[in-house]
């Protein structure tokens, strides 16, 4: 029996939700359709109650219920509360499993899952034979991984044995998106019915600020502006929750700092209109947060206390929140985009779409009529805010799922059916890139090191890096530099200065005992040290670290050290040798991965990206290469931040003869390879116009460069 056995539910009561009187006529349109489309607003039931149902209704005799999300948090919380509304313990019957954490046993059968976790169970049993049901949820996101299952999922369907290949007994899919896009998704997959659940929404009213305008983008500005504007609704409105909507766990760490200090001055006796409310509690809601800080965004405040979330997108959809009265949007959204200025990547914060804002303003008028304070302006809305958001896969890097496709035997990835489709040059820079890596040949194929490379949940490059050091037998650099790139920021950055210069003190200390420079070598060296410390969590609060942080890469080391050790077994594991010292080792590790972020000082602090974007880029300031630089003249990078500059994070410094041979990799591609790697057969006329395409192109490049 269950811990959560006989308490109460707080929250929605299950019976009470709009979904509630459907449940006959859902369950029977799951048994009569293979296909079926379920759409409602936010806070409708469908997360948490249709996959009850098809328990309830036996759909788990023969399998499991699969449910994706898109964000690992909504996959965790989901399966928390279905777990305790159906009075189980988690990780038993309801289970759940995101990257790096695996909560569900040989009994659990409703299983919530982030997206990317199917997609890699497809890889390794294609037909889903364990699942009776799978519900694809959130769709009106349109994350990468999200839009790659609706394409297998078609596939295996209309490749008429495909629904019944390799299992005894019939899959049932069900596609679930809040109201948008429906007709399309209906006609995506044969014109499948749409369910609706009928909904109550009750007005929101907007009003736009003056403060934020299309100049804005500095997270300085949005956060005070935000934070002022939650005060003003505290302080100015009647009692009802605040929801804040920001950018990311930095910001909004920030702005819960801010909040505490300025609430702690307001006087309630005179300060605030609505005299019942009488304190505030302030929540942060982020991706990467504690699940038992999680658990307190949904329960009731204390009698007098107005409730404040402080957010990412992750409340706009994913996450209903109960009696949320009041929005303060900022407007913006941390994005990961293809930026094509520097060839990569790279996550940004952007202005929100119209019609996402539309959708964090529907957020207050779930029970009652509500109120969104927007804080930019009208100007802001109109010049700045695309009419809607743009699908993932248009728009990041498609190397991983490209991978995964080809693994899965689909070979021509430009004629897969895609919902949208990426744009050709995005999948042809992908097949570009892993045949860099070396996971495809120059025939588009899969080679061995590609079937090694799929096997690694992490950005192929980190996992080219990662076998080329096991393959060297110097895995253990590489193993712990693997997990900390994989887990949130460990580096804890407090809101007050003061603080936060003692904090950047302890940072910068701990980057010189690696006395390299060497940002890889510094996260090896707090992974170490934290490791063999008696008291590890001590040892962090002193040298200002995210415990928490450091404690799931300590897991996702093991883990990947797993499927390694798997791997390694192989007997054509490759195997290498390499003399010179430690140091030069594992900085060429890092360049079998990295060689296509590399930059050369260009002039002064400023380096020029060599992967033919020549992008000019800045040192970031936490970066223990920031204030040495001058000695350096070629390095390579993890990642890169845009804010008012391009800023390279987690850098080292490597020698020009380490890269030297893999640099004319980024260049020597060409676009007959290429495009007969994308398809299988490619007619002439294609040919033809890839080829003045790609002329074009190049001139274009070249006349940039003259100029
Ligand atoms: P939908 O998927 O249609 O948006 P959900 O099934 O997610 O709706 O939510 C239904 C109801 O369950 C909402 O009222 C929500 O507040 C509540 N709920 C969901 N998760 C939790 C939780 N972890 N704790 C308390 N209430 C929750
Ligand atoms: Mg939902």
């Amino acid at each position: 029996m269950s811990k959560e056995t006989g308490r109460t539910l707080k929250g929605g009561e299950p019976k009470q939700l709009p979904i509630y009187p459907h449940k006959n006529k859902l369950v029977q349109a799951v048994r009569h359709n293979p296909f079926l489309i379920v759409t409602g607003e936010t806070g409708s039931g469908k997360t948490t109650q249709l996959p009850q149902y098809l328990y309830q209704a036996g759909y788990c005799k023969d399998g499991k219920v699969g449910v994706t999300q898109p964000r690992r948090v909504a996959a965790i919380t989901v399966a928390q509360r279905v777990a305790q509304e159906m009075k189980c313990t988690l990780g038993r019957e309801v289970g759940y499993q995101v990257r790096f954490d695996d909560c569900t046993s040989q009994d659990t059968v409703v299983k919530y899952m982030t997206d990317g976790c199917l997609l890699r169970e497809v890889l390794a049993d294609p037909s889903l034979s364990q699942y009776s049901v799978v519900i694809l949820d959130e769709v009106h996101e349109r994350s990468l991984n999200t839009d790659i299952l609706l394409g297998l999922l078609k596939n295996v369907f209309c490749n008429s044995a495909g629904a019944t290949k390799g299992r005894s007994f019939p899959l049932k899919v069900v596609v679930m998106s809040a109201t948008l896009e429906t007709d399309k998704l209906s006609a995506f997959f044969n014109d499948c019915p749409v369910f609706e659940i009928p909904g109550r929404v009750f007005p929101v009213t907007c009003t736009f600020g003056s403060a934020v305008g299309p100049k804005d983008v500095e997270s300085s500005f949005y956060v005070k502006e935000v934070v002022k504007v939650a005060l003003d609704v505290h302080t100015s409105e009647q009692a009802g929750d605040i929801l804040v909507f920001l950018t990311g766990q930095s910001e909004i760490e920030h702005a819960c700092d801010l909040l505490f200090d300025k609430a702690e001055n307001i006087d309630y006796r005179y300060d605030v209109l609505d005299r019942t409310v009488e304190g505030i509690l302030i929540l942060p809601l982020y991706g990467s947060m504690p699940t038992d800080q999680q658990r307190q965004i949904f329960q009731p405040p204390p009698p007098g206390i107005r409730k404040c979330v402080v957010a990412t997108n992750i409340a706009a959809t994913s996450l209903t929140i109960n009696g949320i009265k009041y929005i303060v949007d900022s407007g913006f959204v941390k994005q990961l985009n293809h930026n094509s200025r520097v060839g990569m990547d790279v996550l940004e914060v952007v202005p929100i779409s119209k019609s996402e804002a539309q959708q964090r303003a529907g957020r207050a008028g779930r029970t009652s009529a509500g109120k969104c304070f927007r804080i930019y302006t009208k100007e802001f809305w109109e010049k700045c805010m695309p009419e809607y958001t743009v699908p993932e896969i248009q728009r990041t890097s498609l190397t991983a799922v490209i991978l995964t496709l080809k693994c899965l035997g689909v070979h021509d990835v430009i004629r897969f059916p895609y919902l949208d489709c990426p744009e050709e040059r995005f999948i042809l820079e992908a097949l570009k890139q892993l045949y860099q890596f070396d996971a495809i040949d120059r025939r588009g194929k899969v080679t061995k090191l590609g079937e090694l490379m799929v096997e690694f949940p992490l950005h192929p490059g980190l996992t080219r890096a990662l076998l080329k050091a096991a393959s060297l037998g110097c895995e253990d650099l590489l193993l712990p530099v693997a997990a900390m790139l994989s887990v949130e920021n460990i580096f804890f950055r407090p809101g007050h200065p003061d603080k936060q210069k003692e904090a950047a003190k302890k940072h910068r200390a701990l980057a010189a005992t690696t006395g390299s420079m060497n940002d890889f070598a510094t996260l090896l060296s707090v992974f170490n040290s934290c490791k063999s410390s008696d008291r590890p969590s001590a040892w962090c609060k002193e040298n200002w670290i995210h415990w928490r942080a450091l404690k799931s890469a300590f897991s996702v080391e093991t883990q990947l050290r797993e499927i390694l050790l798997r791997l390694q077994q192989r007997r054509d594991f490759p195997v290498e040798t390499f003399d010179g010292n430690k140091s030069e080792l594992f900085r060429r590790c890092l360049c079998a991965g990295y060689f296509t972020n590399v930059a050369r000082r260009s002039v002064g602090k400023v380096f020029c990206t060599m992967d033919g974007h020549g992008s000019m880029v800045h040192i970031h300031p936490s970066s223990s290469l920031f204030e040495q630089e001058a000695e350096v003249n070629w390095v390579i990078f993890h990642d890169v931040l845009v804010t008012s500059k391009m800023f390279i994070r987690t850098a080292c410094p490597i020698r020009y003869e380490w890269v030297k041979d893999l640099l004319p990799k980024l260049h020597e591609v060409d676009v007959y390879e290429l495009s007969s790697v994308a398809r299988q057969e490619v007619t002439e006329d294609e040919m033809v116009k890839w080829e003045s395409r790609e002329a074009a192109k190049r001139q274009q490049e070249g006349s940039a460069e003259d100029a």
